[in-house]
């Protein structure tokens, strides 16, 4: 492709993004795809000869659009957000032309320094300690990983990274962690058997006191406690795990304390929204994702740690072609997380804060937890329906119950009533499982939903309930 038809191309793509988030409402959220239907239109094997752009197109809105859950739909209630913005894609576009690859700060010192600054924008507009440190990493889960691998080192005095793990490391968590920590587990060979699923209380944030005992317990049998993974706002319910009290218990027993805060640590740049951040300045580590409820597009995840050459100590490798005459002046971000290979994902961060400003954050932040106080408001004056967890912050966790169903039926009831929901096309919803029961989630945090969507929301879903159990 010469550059007279790139540019062409390229014009043509962003018209056609620009009407695709006009038009996007249009779509039914969720992809009505069924198994096998995009494999079946793709040729088994790829083209000898180079092919026109129009073509692929063409293919492009043909084969691959029907099979696309729409994620910057303003009907999307599913799962977390993982919202966009404008800038964000623009700056994205910016980022795979330069391709560059920001293992080092050599290989692209703005790069390197574009992040550094930004990690410390976040850092204050979160209201994270002035001691922390951060990196953007790809995801939450690999951040998480890195705090485990941290937390595996400073337990054994660095010797796991010599020797390998002994088997008599524990994890600590609440029953309603998110799965990443379990597969973090496992990966940094803490073993499965290792993670303590501590209980929760009434309103699924972790009981202080068991987590206490279990590591009490542990220490008699000789066990070594490594690792309390704290929570806030957990996935299935926006629990908020106790983070004063748990840090109290994690440095009266020397333990890492890692915070997940995957989703929620957004809702820290509203002040207004930062109760649930009490204690933070006494983690080790800390982790939330601008690509979840910050506009930024998949992926970009924040970490940040109180003591990074911790960090480095544990993850550094300096083959020689990869040593640079200026290791002792910069960072070299490839020794701060898993991989060697880096994305220059501090740019559509940059992009992102500048064209909204903290202002404009906030501003959406209130309006997406403002709308779930009016959903939850509709569900608590409908003696049809009930909350089942406390609302925090943007999601709202209720079930259809009219009063005289067994457990078993009201499960399948709401599980029918989810389906019907759903397939409208107009909003997607998902669900989980709060104390045994099956639980449908609304969780706000698409950047254009209003108060339009959620009250269709609400709509679809008491008709489809009514006619669920219409005689
Ligand atoms: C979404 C989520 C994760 C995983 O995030 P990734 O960035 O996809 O790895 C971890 N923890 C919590 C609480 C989450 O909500």
């Amino acid at each position: 492709m010469d550059y007279n038809d790139f540019r062409r191309h390229g014009h043509v793509f962003v018209d056609w993004l620009a009407d695709y988030f006009e038009q996007i409402e249009q779509l039914p959220v969720k992809s009505r795809s069924l198994p096998g239907d995009i494999l079946s239109q793709l040729p088994a094997s790829p083209p000898d000869k180079g092919e026109e752009m129009e073509n692929i197109f063409r293919d492009f809105r043909e084969i691959i659009i029907p099979g696309i859950t729409h994620w910057q739909h303003p009907g999307w209630f599913a799962y977390f957000p993982a919202n966009n913005s404008p800038p964000s894609v623009l700056a994205e576009m910016l980022t795979a032309g330069l391709g560059s690859q920001c293992m080092s700060w050599l290989t692209s010192p703005a790069a390197t320094e574009l992040e550094e600054r930004l990690m410390e924008w976040l850092r204050k507009m979160t209201g994270l300690p002035e001691d922390m440190t951060g990196v953007i990493q790809d995801t939450a889960s690999t951040a998480t990983l890195c705090a485990l691998l941290s937390a595996r080192e400073t337990a054994t005095g660095f010797e796991a990274n010599r020797k390998g793990v002994t088997g008599d490391l524990i994890v600590y968590a609440s029953t309603e962690t998110h799965s990443s920590i379990e597969k973090g587990v496992k990966i940094a060979g803490f073993g499965k058997d290792n993670l303590r699923l501590v209980k929760v209380r009434d309103d699924f944030s972790m009981c202080p006191e068991a987590l206490e005992n279990t590591i009490r317990h542990d220490l008699e049998l000789g066990l070594k406690p490594a690792c309390v993974v704290a929570t806030l706002g957990t996935t299935s319910s926006m629990a908020m795990d106790p983070l004063e009290a748990i840090a109290g218990i994690c440095s009266q027993y020397g333990i890492w304390l890692h915070v997940d805060a995957a989703f929620a640590g957004t809702a820290a740049i509203e002040p207004a929204h930062r109760a649930f951040m009490r204690g933070v300045e006494r983690c080790d580590s800390f982790v939330f994702n601008p690509h979840k409820w910050m506009l930024t597009n998949f992926d970009c995840s924040a970490y940040f740690v109180r003591n990074p050459d911790i960090l480095l100590r544990t993850l550094t490798m300096q083959p020689e072609y990869l040593k640079t005459d200026a290791d002792r002046q910069v960072k070299n971000y490839r020794d701060w997380g898993i991989q060697l290979g880096r994305r220059f994902r501090a740019l559509k961060l940059w992009f992102v804060i500048r064209s909204y400003g903290v202002e404009g954050i906030r501003e959406m932040i209130n309006r997406h937890i403002g709308l779930a106080a009016l959903f939850e408001t509709r569900v608590h004056q409908d003696r049809n329906f009930e909350l089942l967890a406390p609302r925090q912050l943007s999601l709202v966790c209720f079930r259809y119950n009219p009063g005289r169903e067994t457990k078993e039926n009201l499960d399948a009831l709401n599980r029918q009533l989810l389906d019907a929901v759903n397939n409208t096309g107009k909003v997607f919803l998902t669900h989980t499982s709060l104390a045994g029961k099956f639980c449908i989630r609304l969780s706000v945090g698409q950047r254009t939903t209003s108060e339009k969507h959620v009250q269709l929301a609400w709509q679809l879903i008491r008709e489809a309930a009514a006619r669920l159990t219409a005689p």
